[in-house]
């Protein structure tokens, strides 16, 4: 594949890396490397103004071995293949960490849905459904939300896959609204699992909230929602940043507050006594806790070794490069990789295909017992392997993860 794949080719090398830590066959590291079906999509819109504008978008299938293809759909500006087959890739892995019986795939659109009405959105989801409909289904491909996309897009998605196909299928998408056949609980399922983990870490540094400061970056639904749980546990959040700009917040801010001021207005700037800070006083602050919570590659060899904090919960797929992951294992951090804490998504979106498949109903408190025990063993057996190794977390998920897909391969008739 081309030599521009900057993030796939990272994520190859840390496949290649973790490799060197188990006996699997050559076979399932060659066929790993690359994607089972890469589909680029161009389709017309008619946008409000009459003008029909086209747009271009892609689906990719990293692998099935362990089950249907399984992952968000990104609508973003600057998405490109790159991106969505590294995290299609990362989707194979994720699953395989948590154990959920699912591969791994990603779809995204070149597309800036903050300039498109709510008309356009829908008439946008609805094309690109159209497109991809013949390689998604209930068994093959399940699409679910990612950045800049909800469950009413979901929504949409599923309305747009049953004209098509004649069928009601519920379980061809997760994420959908709970009103619609989606999980109550899948809106706040990537946070709760990333305090789950952030927890279990916590535990093992013998840290207590209360006197654990954070610090978040991104306030999408991953990162608002995070910033909710730990405000609720008594952890001391000092900033935020968002998109525009990054904050220092005040001693008593009301979290209900800044919120919505943050939905009316877009972003924090203006807001009553927060102090605007640059991106690099953000990565600079000396916190106990950082969250990204927004893009891949925020974590760089430029501001890693200026990083003062003790965890990095990556609840972003992909913040952290690799030569920033290095110089971040050596002086001692601890990363939380995306693999590992953010997969409460995609594990709760598995509980709402297993509901649609046998037409039950989510049922909360269970739900979340079993997504903590789900990512409560997984931190100990990622904990373990990175000890007995004396590698960083990351390598450990992703030695995990070619154990359960070594074992699916070996499997195969
Ligand atoms: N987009 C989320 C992720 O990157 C969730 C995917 C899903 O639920 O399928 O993990």
């Amino acid at each position: 594949m081309a030599s521009t794949l900057y993030l796939f080719n990272n994520a190859v090398t840390e496949l290649e890396k973790a490799a060197g830590y188990i006996q699997i066959k050559k076979e399932l590291l060659a066929r790993l490397r690359f994607p089972d079906r890469v589909v680029e999509v161009n389709f017309s819109v008619k946008m409000d103004s009459g003008e029909t504008k086209v747009f271009k978008g892609w689906r990719v299938q990293h692998n099935n071995l362990r089950g249907p293809y399984k992952g968000g759909i990104r609508y973003h500006p600057n998405v490109n293949l790159d991106e969505i087959l590294a995290l299609s890739l990362w989707m194979t892995v994720k699953c395989a960490v948590v154990g959920i019986p699912f591969g791994g795939g990603k779809g995204g659109i070149i597309v800036n849905p903050k300039a498109l009405s709510q008309t356009e959105l829908e008439k946008l989801t609805r094309a690109y459904t159209r497109v991809i409909a013949p390689i998604i289904g209930p068994n093959l491909d399940i699409p679910a939300p990612d950045v800049y996309t909800n469950a009413q897009i979901m929504d949409w998605l599923r309305d747009e896959y049953t004209k098509i196909t004649g069928q009601d299928q519920p379980a061809v998408v997760t994420g959908k609204s709970p009103l619609h056949n989606g999980c109550l609980c899948r809106e706040t399922a990537t946070a709760q699992g990333g305090l789950y983990i952030l927890r279990q870490t916590m535990r093992k540094l013998g840290l207590i909230p209360h006197q654990t400061t954070v610090a978040i970056q991104g306030f999408g639904n991953a990162g608002k929602n995070i910033t909710k749980f730990l405000k609720e546990d008594d952890f001391k959040i000092i900033a935020l940043a968002d998109s525009a700009s990054a904050y220092l917040l005040p001693e008593n801010y009301n979290l209900t507050d800044l919120i919505a001021y943050k939905e009316k207005n877009k972003s924090l700037v203006g807001y009553p006594d927060v102090k605007l800070i640059s991106n690099d006083e953000f990565f600079k602050l000396k916190v106990d806790v950082l969250i990204p919570a927004a893009l891949e590659n925020q974590i760089t060899a430029a501001n890693a070794p200026n990083i003062k904090v003790k965890i990095i919960l990556e609840l972003a797929n992909g913040p952290t490069s690799p030569e920033a992951d290095k110089i971040l294992f050596e002086r001692g951090i601890l990363v939380m990789p995306d693999i590992l804490a953010n997969a409460g998504g995609v594990t709760v979106s598995y509980f709402e295909w297993r509901h649609n498949l046998g037409k039950s109903v989510c049922d909360i408190p269970q739900e979340m017992g079993e997504l903590d025990k789900i990512m409560t063993e997984t931190f100990d057996r990622v904990f373990e392997i990175k000890e007995k190794n004396k590698i960083d977390m990351r390598l450990a998920a992703y030695v995990l993860a070619l154990e359960r897909l070594s074992e699916a391969y070996l499997k195969q008739p």
